[in-house]
């Protein structure tokens, strides 16, 4: 006799966490429900709809195999579905792990879903409550190391080990030359996967597993093949390669396919065993336990309203670039966008670095801005793209999370990255028509925010700079005239 549902939303597909950690499976169903809202409510890119509508597919299927009952409900709404559920099934008690939005929370609340702990994160929402509560300023490094304490990752004895908690100076090198990138792993298709991508009329890549089973290949692929080069390349970009030493593992971390304790046992064993540097095993450590929870912690701690603030007055609407990678000859962006519109992902750089950098010295509207990063990437949730972007990508809270805004010129990009030598602007020039988008804008950026970027001390120095500059009403011309034809598509 069936007496409670277990209702499991598309980025809990664990079945050893949430709500079926403690599954009864003689009196419980397990529920998914495909909501029609999820697929046409919002632009989202058919690679991220198709990863996670056909890995909750595969999650049932899987489920059902090892004779777990289990409905899979497609339904106008997620409401539509649990009341599908309860005709079928009766008025029976919903439970669910705690939902990982404000609104969804706010929706289930309603609905009257009893709500178990959301153990897919190692942190806790109420142990990274206390840990903010008892900060002054909410550094990520702090709270990076105290996890590896409390978890035990890498410490001994209280010293961390290869003596340093920290290896991020030495993993900045710029693209390297001549180098030979490992193979792609690419994932086949199977029926399942056909079927979905025939019903969102999309021809999926082979860039993401859609299995449980696919996520541990892509793991085991990242130790063998990845994780020793990892650290040094972490923030370079290059032309010949999209993925470089990348784990390519943060969509399953975040639907739940791949438990990040996994991914961390694993790296410290490749340690242990040799097979990897401590300064690429301790930055990818880093972003797991450190960044990651950091983010999702941060996101439930900031609360609701955090979304919404815009601590610059941007107004800018959304540039067209960012959805049409032919609407810029700026290289770098260009193809930056073209890659995501090829497989919904670019690592962290590019999307810190150059389209959020742009968004940033442009003005663009954060809340337009935030809903493009929700829509465009694979991995993209509200609480992983609340805190990334408007604490760190385009520095709307006021220096919440981040002392200083990531704005950056060409140099940088020049540096990091192999683009501007295809590129009919010039890093180096910030006047006249061949001058770097970014180089002007990012002066224009300074100048604009002068006042209240003088009281940072971390940005004094930058301002401090607009001085030396005898070109700055020339500048100022040449930034609105870049802006204007970013807005228009013609730059
Ligand atoms: Fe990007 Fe400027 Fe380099 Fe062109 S010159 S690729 S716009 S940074």
């Amino acid at each position: 006799m069936t007496s409670r549902i277990l209702y499991v939303p598309f980025d809990h597909l664990n079945r050893n966490k949430g709500v079926l950690k403690d599954r009864n499976p003689k009196t419980d169903v397990v529920l998914l429900v495909e909501s029609a809202r999820m697929i046409t409510g919002r632009d989202f890119h058919k690679e991220r709809l198709f990863f996670l509508i056909s890995s909750a597919r595969h999650f049932v299927q899987e489920l059902k195999a090892e004779g777990i009952k289990v409905e899979y409900i497609k339904a106008a709404t997620t409401v539509a579905g649990l009341d599908k559920a309860k005709s079928s099934y009766g008025d029976l008690p919903i439970y669910c792990a705690e939902p990982s939005s404000f609104r969804s929370f706010a929706q289930l609340t309603e609905y009257g879903v009893n709500f178990v702990p959301n153990d897919l994160f190692l942190t806790s929402r109420q142990d990274f409550m206390t840990w903010a509560k008892s900060q002054k300023t909410y550094v990520m490094e702090n709270f990076y190391r105290a996890q590896r304490v409390r978890l035990d990752i890498l410490v001994n004895a209280g010293k961390p080990e290869g003596g340093q908690w920290n290896f991020d100076a030495d993993n900045r090198l710029p693209p390297p030359k001549d180098y030979v990138w490992p193979e792609y792993l690419y994932h086949e298709r199977d029926e399942i996967d056909l079927e979905v991508a025939k019903e969102l009329d999309y021809t999926p890549t082979k860039t993401w597993a859609t299995t449980h089973k696919g996520a541990l290949a892509q793991l085991d692929n990242f130790i063998t093949n990845h994780l020793d080069g990892f650290g040094p390349y972490e923030d370079a970009v290059t032309k010949d390669n999209w993925a470089l030493h990348h784990s390519l593992l943060s969509p399953y971390l975040n639907n739940g396919l791949l438990d990040p304790q996994v991914a961390i046992d694993a790296v410290v064993k490749a340690y242990e065993s040799g097979k990897a540097r401590i300064q690429s095993v301790e930055a990818f450590i880093r972003q797991v336990i450190g960044w990651r929870e950091y983010v999702n912690g941060m996101y439930w701690f900031l609360g609701e309203d955090y979304k919404y603030k815009n601590g610059l007055n941007a107004q800018l609407p959304l540039l067209p670039v960012f959805r049409n990678s032919k609407a810029t000859e700026m290289n770098c962006v260009s193809s930056v966008v073209k890659d995501i519109e090829d497989r919904s992902w670019v690592h962290h750089i590019p999307r810190l670095m150059i389209l959020s950098n742009l968004a940033l010295i442009t003005g663009t509207n954060p809340q337009e801005f935030l809903d493009w990063m929700r829509e465009a990437f694979i991995d993209a949730s509200d609480w992983v793209m609340v805190p990334n972007v408007i604490g760190m990508g385009v520095h709307a809270d006021g220096g919440i999370m981040m002392t200083k805004p990531y704005a950056a010129g060409g140099a940088y990009i020049s540096r990091m990255t192999q683009y501007c030598k295809g590129c009919k602007y010039n890093p180096k020039l910030r006047v006249g028509e061949d001058a770097c988008p970014f180089t002007t804008l990012y002066w224009d950026f300074l100048d604009r925010h002068k006042e209240e970027f003088v009281k940072n001390h971390r940005m004094s120095q930058q301002v401090y700079g607009l001085k030396k500059l005898s070109d700055l009403e020339e500048l100022k011309v040449r930034a609105n005239q870049v802006i204007t034809g970013l807005s228009a598509g013609q730059i």
